[in-house]
């Protein structure tokens, strides 16, 4: 007797996953309904491919989307497809860092939370527009990994939120170098963050480049795969001089290189 087995998706907490299904002779689009928005996928030679992300604090366990097949005929076919979500841990770290960025002054809780909406609003937007096709790259060269992903930390004592991105080793005056081809969305110092750049990539995709000594580059401009966008510094809420690198991922919160080990494209 033969079963059908259906493979789920399988993709950790915070990890993004290149989901793929092969052309067929008629099929013009597929899209994914993920995280209240439809992702067309791109055809790339034989397969239709979407990057989709799993967010660090998504439920483990068995999770479904619905994938719609279109055809030259006007026919659709939706399909239902199984998601599994699988647990990672994630350690806690414990930090100490200048006390105004624990206990803020008013004017200070003031500037975060108008920043938290802005920095939100934008990952709201979802840009129609695809802007890169080729594989993304570690902004610092030579860099090979990152440390820090998904720490549940505590800063001076105080438990906060978690750490969204990776940590890159980078001495105050490293250039930076954008990770993919996007929209400068953002360009300026942040209470947290630093002087920080965040690219818009199109379908949901954003990177961000976090804690610079300089910024390079202004809103609205459109930026290359590998271009230089700053200098890595250790402005805002840091220990010490490093590259936070960060992906937002239709709303997710994901692990940088784990867009690079799925060779998102
Ligand atoms: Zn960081």
């Amino acid at each position: 007797m033969l079963a059908l087995v259906l493979a789920a998706w399988v993709a950790g907490q915070g990890q993004a996953l290149q989901m793929s299904y092969p052309a067929e002779a008629g099929l013009t689009g597929v899209t994914v309904r993920w995280s209240g928005h439809a992702v067309p996928f791109t055809l790339r030679g034989e397969r239709w491919l979407a990057t989709v992300g799993v967010d660090l604090d998504s439920r483990p366990g068995d999770h479904a989307v619905d994938v719609t097949f279109s055809y030259e005929d006007g026919r659709t076919r939706v399909m239902r497809e199984p998601v599994q979500v699988r647990a990672e841990q994630y350690p806690t770290t414990e930090l100490q860092v200048e006390e105004r960025f624990v206990e803020l002054s008013p004017e200070d809780q003031a500037r975060a939370d108008r920043e938290a909406a802005e920095t939100s609003a934008i990952y709201d937007t979802f840009t129609p527009q695809r802007y890169w096709d080729e594989a993304f790259a570690v902004p610092v060269r030579g860099a090979q990994d990152g440390r820090n992903f998904g720490h549940r930390r505590v800063f001076n004592g105080q438990p906060r939120a978690p750490h969204s991105g990776a940590d890159l080793r980078a001495s105050t005056g490293t250039p930076i170098y954008a990770a993919n081809r996007g929209r400068i969305v953002l360009a300026k110092d942040l209470f947290f963050s630093g002087n920080a750049v965040y690219i818009d990539h199109g379908h949901g995709l954003y990177t961000t480049y976090l804690h610079l000594s300089e910024i390079e580059v202004a809103v609205g401009q459109v930026v290359e795969r590998g271009e230089r966008l700053g200098l890595a510094g250790a402005t805002g809420r840091v220990t010490g001089a490093h590259l936070h690198w960060g992906v937002r991922l239709l709303d997710a919160r994901v692990d940088p290189f784990s867009l690079i080990r799925i060779g998102a494209q």
